[in-house]
């Protein structure tokens, strides 16, 4: 058995019943991807458009992507037409281009609101006031090509672990508050996406359904 198979294996056993895995591929070769996907891994997480095109275009079509990086907003028509879920919905001007592009591709499509609750000012996304003014607002509700589906959010990188449980608590209650506030009818507003390969399993412990690993299954990336 190869080590991606091996890797994803346990790290799915490592996952309690509701817990979805996004295998993080970026960096990685469509070979990789293919040991991924032939293991039974059907959702991939890429962060570049420039790569995430050729390998969708290469890898079976059941293939549901996910984008996790940063995405421009002059990028985002070249990934509508099949992108499954975008996690990276930092901005009311992203949202607002994805619902734009969607539109024209006759599509709905799914985004989770992007936090930025770490300590970095490098990592992108809505601070807690900005998110619940937004929400607040209602102007999401005219974005009708978009499906808001959650929230998504990534700890500060540091040893301190009390940091990042805090920070993961932030983004679970901040999901909790909005679907109570705004969601309670429907079940769509479903995914709480927090932790990558080192913080997974306290991601989870504070509420995470998505987990995004990256390392932990293909290995160091190659830059
Ligand atoms: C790269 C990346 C990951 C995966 O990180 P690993 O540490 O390799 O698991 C998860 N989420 C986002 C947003 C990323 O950019």
């Amino acid at each position: 058995m190869g080590i991606i198979t091996e890797n994803i294996n346990r790290c799915k056993a490592s996952l309690p019943q509701g817990v979805e895995l996004c295998a993080v591929s970026k960096f990685h070769p469509e070979v990789s991807l293919l040991e991924a996907y032939n293991a039974g891994q059907r959702i991939f997480g890429e962060s570049r458009v420039q790569e995430l095109l050729p390998k969708s275009q290469n890898l079976p079509s059941d293939i549901e992507w996910h984008f996790i990086g940063h995405l421009q907003t002059n990028k985002v028509k070249y990934i509508a037409p099949f992108i499954s879920l975008i996690h990276s919905g930092d901005s009311v001007k992203l949202l607002k281009e994805i619902n734009s592009c969607a539109k024209k591709e006759g599509r709905v499509i799914d985004v989770l609101l992007q936090l930025h609750v770490a300590q970095e000012e490098t990592k992108s996304g809505f601070s807690l006031a900005e998110l619940y003014d937004y929400m607040a607002s209602e102007k999401w509700r005219e974005l009708t090509n978009i499906q808001i589906r959650g929230v998504m959010g990534m700890a500060t990188f540091t040893e301190d672990e009390a940091l990042i449980e805090s920070e993961f608590k932030q983004i679970r209650k901040a999901f909790d508050d909005i679907r109570q506030q705004y969601f309670q009818n429907n079940d769509k507003f479903s995914y709480c996406s927090m932790g990558m390969s080192d913080d997974y399993p306290l991601a989870i412990e504070c509420g995470s359904n998505i987990v995004r690993v990256g390392t932990g299954i293909f290995g160091e990336r190659i830059y």
